[in-house]
């Protein structure tokens, strides 16, 4: 049973901004309320002021410019899936969303909210740190920026502090000749991914060298991470069938899966090894034809 609390639901950011300022200690932010609601129903999550900023219109967007794609914490996931800014060089995004989950906790679950949430085995968090991802904060003392891979610093714990919302993910513009692919491992279609890899590569030229290239790991450690011992064996070198294996093989050195009710960590091992390679090797085909 939910305890009581009161609601926010102020119209502007800087109106959400000043009430988690003066309430911050006991006032918890909701999204699309996904994971917020479930933890409250369990009583693990007792807040006294709830601060409702789905209705916030400067949080929900998607905006494509020449820096590059800028997408509104608040965005559902639906509408990321289904915005016509991701079908070209960020359709890797759409079909991560496509994975997410149902279609009812896409409609209403957010971007942000999953960041913010900081569950390991996310979907959207190797997506977008193969696509060097970084994501803004607010709070009444002004904004900044990190790397999205800097964000997540464990399970469900992130770099917000008490008073900052969560207010943009930036991609920046996608250099050509680049090609990404995301991939999931679970038991159940619909939950979240026991593995998930993303891989992005960016070509030289027509001749197939790695001028680029990130791999991204979910549900393989406490956060999720990047595999760069893995990006190193693929930069600056002519990509190959071997080439990607061996980038798999070492991705499953650095990765530090658990082992929990959907897998093992030995197993969770294995699946590097090949979620790596295959993701690697739809990254390649997709770079060579953009
Ligand atoms: C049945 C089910 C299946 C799911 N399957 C998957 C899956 O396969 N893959 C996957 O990745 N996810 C999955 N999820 C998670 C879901 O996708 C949502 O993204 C997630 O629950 C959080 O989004 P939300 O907007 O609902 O956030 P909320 O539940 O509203 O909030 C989550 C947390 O983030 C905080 N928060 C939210 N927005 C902000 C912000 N802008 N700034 C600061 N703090 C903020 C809240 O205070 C809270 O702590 C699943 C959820 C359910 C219920």
């Amino acid at each position: 049973m939910i305890k009581d609390f009161e609601l926010f639901t102020p119209k502007t950011l800087d109106e959400a901004l000043a009430l988690l300022h003066k309430y911050r200690d006991e006032c918890k932010v909701i999204a699309g309320g996904q994971t917020l609601v479930l933890l409250m129903r369990e009583g693990l999550i007792i807040p006294k002021y709830v601060l409702n900023i789905k209705r916030i219109p400067e949080l929900s967007y998607i905006t494509s410019g020449k820096d590059g794609v800028r997408i509104g914490a608040a965005t559902t996931h639906r509408a990321i899936e289904k915005s016509p800014v991701m079908k070209k060089a960020l359709k890797v995004l759409a079909e991560m969303e496509r994975r997410l989950s149902y279609i009812e906790t896409r409609n209403w679950g957010t971007i942000g909210g999953n960041l913010c949430n900081a569950d390991p085995a996310g979907d959207p968090a190797p997506a977008l740190m193969a696509l060097k991802a970084s994501v803004k904060m607010a709070s009444v003392r002004g904004e900044r920026t990190m790397a999205l891979e800097d964000f997540s610093l464990g399970s469900h714990k992130t770099a917000l502090e008490p008073d900052e919302i969560l207010t943009e993910i930036q991609i920046p513009v996608v250099p050509p000749r680049t090609g990404a692919a995301y991939d999931k491992f679970n038991i159940i279609e619909g939950t979240v991914a026991t593995a998930g890899v993303a891989v992005s590569i960016t070509l030289k030229s027509g001749d197939g060298v790695c001028d680029d290239v990130r791999i991204a790991l979910g549900g393989l450690a406490r956060t999720p991470m990047l595999a760069k011992k893995a990006e190193k064996v693929l930069r600056g070198k002519k990509i190959t069938d071997s080439l990607i294996k061996e980038a798999g093989q070492k991705a499953s050195t650095e990765a530090e899966p658990i082992s929990d009710i959907s897998a093992s960590d030995e197993y969770r091992r294995e699946l590097v090894k090949v979620m790596v390679a295959r993701t690697g090797s739809e990254a390649f085909a997709r770079a060579k034809k953009a």
